[in-house]
Parts: structure tokens; C-alpha cells; sequence
């Protein structure tokens, strides 16, 4: 049985910025880390932001 299981989750990181330590600490510095703003300041909190956090740390819980 060949069971084809990809992993999305590494050709997302791949596309983009893979460290997501980084990514935290711009999004502290003020920067945007998601892909419509990604290095631009922000103004406040960004809920495209807030949700790549969430779902970093939900990865990392695994
Ligand atoms: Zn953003």
C-alpha cells in the first residue's frame, strides 16, 4: 500500500520565509509577516499577522 501523504506544510515553508522565530520577532519589531504586507510597518495589530503567530504555535505544540 502506498499511502501518498504530502507534507503541505513544507512546501509552504519552502515558499517562503522559514524561520518562524524571525517572523515572531519582526512582527514584535513592528513589521508585517504576512504575505500581503510581509516587511512593512504596521500600524497597530494586523489580524492576517495575529493568525500566522497562532498558527506557528500550534505547529510547534505538535
Ligand atoms: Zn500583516
Amino acid at each position: 500500500m502506498n499511502h501518498n501523504h504530502r507534507n503541505k506544510k513544507d512546501i509552504k515553508i519552502k515558499g517562503h520565509v522559514s524561520r518562524p522565530l524571525i517572523l515572531k520577532e519582526m512582527y514584535q519589531q513592528g513589521l508585517h509577516i504576512c504575505s500581503g504586507f510581509f516587511g512593512d510597518k504596521r500600524a497597530g495589530d494586523c489580524l492576517f499577522c495575529l493568525e500566522i503567530l497562532a498558527r506557528m504555535k500550534n505547529e510547534a505544540k505538535k
